[in-house]
């Protein structure tokens, strides 16, 4: 009898076991229950057509090596975006704009970095059992442009480099590189984005527990409608 209950306790601790450690990515994205927004994704050029795309995982240039998305394109949650086009703003007073490598990125998209990604890199890909915030629309990865040149600027790590020259507090590369990582990460925590402690280009926006993991790709992103521009206001007629 003692020896039954053993085997039984010892059976329950082997499915328990099993159940722990069965990973969610190989059945799709984390199921999330509680209250959430509804998705409201706005392509960023359409709030602010000067911030640049150079969307990497649309080309070879990319920690893979070859395109994962099949559009250049880079959403974000509305209130996200519209913060982002702030920091932009405030950055072209500063002689700056922005360039954006990545915005929302759909679920599968993470679930491949996990799994191409060796084990000791882990820190800079997200696990796919509980999402990115860019799953949520609500992470993005940018870095500067020159308002004179028009060009990107170096800062002290190239994107995606796994390093730790890729820290937002690393102490080497030139002072014009802290310099630029600095400013870019000053113009981002005044709108309400978090600078990862692993990467200096990405960072989260304020609400990301707000939204839900998706898996929608970009072609099916429904498009939301945004207020045309403010009319001339009747003041400027005046004699
Ligand atoms: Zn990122």
């Amino acid at each position: 009898m003692l020896r039954t209950r053993w085997l039984i306790t010892l059976w329950l601790v082997w499915v328990l076991a099993g159940l722990a450690t069965t990973p969610a990515q190989d059945v799709g994205p984390p199921v999330e229950t509680g209250d959430f927004r509804p998705s409201e994704l706005v392509e960023i050029i359409r709030l602010d057509p000067t911030i640049k795309l150079d969307i990497r995982y649309a080309t070879e240039n990319n920690f893979v090596g070859r395109p994962v998305y099949t559009e250049a394109r880079a959403f974000l949650q509305r209130p996200a975006a519209e913060a982002l086009a702030q920091a932009h703003r405030w950055l072209q007073t500063h002689g700056y704009g922005l360039v954006v490598f990545d915005g929302y990125r759909p679920w599968r998209v993470t679930k491949l970095f996990w799994d191409l990604t060796p084990p000791d890199k882990r820190d800079y890909v997200a696990d796919p059992a509980k999402g990115s915030l860019h799953n949520r629309g609500c992470a993005v990865d940018v870095s500067l442009y020159d308002l004179k040149t028009g060009e990107l600027v170096t800062m002290p790590s190239d994107y995606d480099e796994m390093s730790e020259r890729a820290h937002p507090d690393y102490a080497g590369g030139t002072e014009e590189q802290r310099r630029l990582r600095d400013l870019l990460r000053a113009a981002m925590e005044r709108f309400d984005f978090k600078v990862y402690r692993y990467e200096w280009w990405h960072f989260d926006y304020k609400d990301w527990r707000k939204y839900r993991v998706q898996d929608i790709p970009f072609a099916e992103i429904p498009v939301v409608e945004l207020p045309s521009p403010d009319p001339p206001s009747p003041a400027s007629f005046r004699p």
